[in-house]
Order: C-alpha cells, then sequence, then structure tokens
C-alpha cells in the first residue's frame, strides 16, 4: 500500500485530552487532508480514563473538525501509522525537554520503518506548561480546570472526582 503525504498521525496517550493537544490537532487539520488521532493503548499501564472514554471525549470536543478521526491502538505506533496508510507521523514539542526524548523516538521510529516521516509542530506559547499528569492532579485536588482542558473534558473530571 502505499502511504499519503496528506495523512498525519496525532500520537498520544491524551489520557486526558487537554488544551495544548487539541490546538495541536486543530492546526494540524489546517495542514493536512486528514488527522487521525491515535490513542496508544497500553494493557501493562493503568490508564486514568480507559481508551474508549479517551477517544469518545477526543470525538465531542473536535467535533467541528470533519477531517479528524481518532481510534485507539494497540502495539507498535509505526504500525498503526502504516496502517492509516499515512507517511507522517505528528508529535507535539513544549519545551527543550520534550526534545531529548522525541529526539530518539524519532531515531527508533524510523529505524524501524524509514518510510515514516516524524514531524513536530511547537506547542503555542500558552499551552507550553500543560500536561495530563499536571491536568490529574489538578482534577483530584479539586482546583479550576478552565484554561487548562475543553469544557467536555472538565465536566468528565469533574464527575470523575463527585464534584
Ligand atoms: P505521550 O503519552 O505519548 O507522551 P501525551 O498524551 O502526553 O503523549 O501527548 C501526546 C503528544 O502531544 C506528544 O507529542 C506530546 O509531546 C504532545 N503534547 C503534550 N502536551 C502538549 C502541549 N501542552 N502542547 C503541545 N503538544 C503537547
Amino acid at each position: 500500500m502505499s502511504l499519503s503525504n496528506r495523512i498525519a498521525v496525532y500520537t498520544g496517550s491524551f489520557d486526558p485530552l487537554h488544551l495544548g493537544h487539541e490546538n495541536i490537532i486543530r492546526r494540524a487539520a489546517a495542514l493536512y487532508e486528514k488527522v487521525v488521532v491515535g490513542i496508544g493503548v497500553n494493557p501493562e499501564k493503568s490508564s486514568y480514563f480507559d481508551s474508549d472514554a479517551r477517544a469518545a471525549l477526543i470525538r465531542a470536543v473536535l467535533a467541528d473538525v470533519p477531517n479528524v478521526v481518532v481510534e485507539p491502538y494497540h502495539g507498535l505506533t509505526v504500525q498503526f501509522v502504516r496502517d492509516q496508510g499515512a507517511r507522517v507521523l505528528l508529535r507535539g514539542i513544549r519545551a527543550l525537554s520534550d526534545i531529548e526524548y522525541e529526539f530518539s523516538m524519532s531515531l527508533t521510529n524510523s529505524s524501524l520503518a524509514p518510510e515514516i516521516e516524524s514531524v513536530f509542530l511547537m506547542a503555542q506559547k500558552e499551552y507550553t506548561h500543560l500536561s495530563s499528569s499536571l491536568i490529574r492532579q489538578i482534577a483530584a485536588l479539586g482546583g479550576d480546570l478552565r484554561g487548562f482542558v475543553p469544557e467536555a473534558v472538565g465536566a468528565e473530571l469533574r464527575a470523575k472526582h463527585g464534584r
């Protein structure tokens, strides 16, 4: 199967989706014909929201963007990218500290699948401090999540903590 330059696969845990992720997805959707948001499922790691709940939230938040699709996946990321018919593996970069990890992942992925190109979008400055682990901590402590997550995600987080 030939792989398309016009399809980008944006992978991550998205546990949960926050405004930094949403911003990357919207910007990618303006650049590519189709963006597949791939939710990596690791059965050995416990998750905060299960993959179906994460997928449903991302679909709800991006419902106004017709060229975005959301799929949980198991196994190798590069295999998932190939299965989507895509040549572009998209990741976001927040700070210099992300670069070391992303650089080694991209070298590993290009050894496994030289036909797939990793492409990086830099976080917009208002979102560079956001991470899913920070969001989970704020939610557990009852903090105000406005400015961190889309409203639908905030509602799920409040419900999870009985608020
Ligand atoms: P992972 O579990 O693979 O690190 P995450 O769900 O944390 O994935 O993030 C998915 C992708 O989004 C990664 O490429 C990550 O660097 C990027 N990302 C995370 N937070 C932000 C942010 N605030 N702004 C832009 N990109 C981000």
